[in-house]
């Protein structure tokens, strides 16, 4: 069997970084084994799912160039869960429980006080058939538990993590079911991941109590568990997932003019053996990914080295990939220029505007000024007038280095430093820079 792996949001909110990384990865693993990636909308949570979140959901993975090869959705699959339901209470896996939510808190409450695990003490399999039919009889309506199998040892080679081992009796039977009739996450994905052909599930490893469970529900429902890989979580800078790593999501990176290709580079590598470095194509990431290089160590995530990231990519990005984003007029020479000295694709409109004025006046004293009175004098126009002017000069004036340059720099731009004056003259062009040295010179 082809690998096949998903991603599986809940449509109750945006994309935030620590998911960002998940689709990605799944969608690596499929790519490296040349399988698929397919996307699972986990909207069973009818009130809480928004259908403008799926959109969005649809848009990042766009942005961050990550294709699906299909989509489903839970909500539309509910039929499956009540199959599934059906054939695992025939098989007795599945039983009705009529505890109130107090009544549970309670029995935890005393389990902890007496310094016992809080695990669900299976008092609903020990009610007769009479005690059920008083429940039923006063209107209780039961949710419903699956029934691990306490002598079913559970394992399994985890990816990340390596051989992990569950001891059945030690877990709670889960509720999969409420008393309306609304289905808990555990057995829909387990359902889905059966008939959608999932080979890998690679999710946080928050969930590694919940594959124990579900190892024994592929069982029960009589198929093969697929490979399970869980990756530690990502944290802030400050050691763990703040609020704000929570809420960084698709829209805040690009507002601040993070590119798709850096939070990739950046992801597709934090928490893992290997370095992270500005990798612009994807295809060099998918090649050198690999599970065994994930730490068990929570993966920290260091907003100043996007950044880093960011910088380096857009060093490398050519002008076809950034031209729709660029100030009017600014083309690809303009584009060269000015790229090395700008983190982010929208700064270019800050330095563009030094080529296209007007520049910010400087004040200038005698001698200086004399001297860019000399410059207007020697500028001669040709394909490198940078080159000829500032030889020129420094013949004839024996001035070097920054007694040469700077003030022709603060005059041409307005500024101290910038983008390479040999190609940034040419784009200003011979009138922009006769009337800039005037003016500097008359100042
Ligand atoms: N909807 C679940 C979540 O977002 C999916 C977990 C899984 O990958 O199985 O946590």
């Amino acid at each position: 069997m082809s690998t096949r792996t998903r991603f599986a949001p809940s449509p109750t909110g945006h994309l935030h970084v620590g998911n960002i990384r998940t689709a990605l990865h799944n969608w690596m693993l499929a790519r490296q084994a040349g399988g698929e990636f397919w996307l699972r909308v986990d909207d069973t949570d009818a009130e809480r799912s928004e259908e403008r979140f799926v959109h969005a959901i649809r848009k990042d993975l766009a942005w961050l160039g990550l294709h699906t090869d299909g989509e489903t959705r839970q909500s539309e699959r509910l039929a499956l869960y009540e199959e599934a339901f059906d054939t695992l209470r025939d098989a007795g896996r599945i039983y009705p429980a009529y505890e109130t939510q107090q009544e549970l808190e309670l029995k935890r409450k005393i389990q902890l006080g007496r310094g016992l695990p809080p695990i669900y003490d299976r008092g609903a399999l020990k009610l007769s058939d009479a005690e059920k039919a008083q429940h039923e009889a006063d209107g209780v309506v039961p949710h419903w538990r699956f029934k691990l199998g306490h002598d079913e040892a559970i394992a399994w080679d985890d990816g990340v993590r390596g051989t992990q081992k569950f001891e059945p009796a030690q877990l709670s039977d889960p509720v999969i079911r409420r008393a309306d009739g609304s289905w808990l996450y555990m057995l829909p994905s387990c359902v889905d991941d059966i008939e959608m052909g999932i080979t890998d599930v690679l999710r946080g490893e928050d969930h590694v109590s919940n594959t124990a469970v579900q190892i024994q529900m592929f069982t029960a429902l009589g198929a093969q568990p697929p490979r399970f890989a869980h990756e530690a979580l990502l944290v802030g800078r400050e050691g763990k997932l703040s609020k704000r790593l929570g809420s960084l999501g698709c829209d805040s990176f690009r507002e601040r003019g993070i590119e798709a290709q850096a939070l990739v580079a950046m992801l597709a590598r934090l928490g893992t053996a290997l370095p992270v470095e500005p990798i612009a194509d994807i295809e060099e990431l998918v090649e050198t990914f690999d599970l065994s290089t994930f730490g068990r160590a929570p993966a920290r995530f260091d907003d100043a080295e996007l950044d880093r990231v960011n910088a380096a990519i857009v060093h490398q990005m050519g002008f076809a990939q950034v031209s729709d984003r660029l100030p009017d007029g600014m083309d690809e020479s303009g584009w060269h220029a000015i790229r090395p000295n700008i983190s982010t694709v929208p700064e270019a409109a800050d330095w563009w505007r030094i080529v296209t004025g007007p520049v910010e006046p400087r004040d200038f004293d005698e001698e200086t000024r004399v001297f860019l009175a000399t410059a207007e004098d020697l500028l001669e126009w040709s394909d490198t007038p940078w080159q000829d002017l500032t030889a020129t000069l420094k013949e004839r004036t024996g001035r070097k280095g920054k007694a040469l340059f700077l003030p022709l720099r603060q005059a041409l731009t307005g500024r101290d430093f910038g983008p390479d004056m040999g190609e940034l003259l040419p784009l200003i062009g011979e009138d922009r820079a006769r009337d800039r040295l005037r003016k500097a010179a008359e100042s």
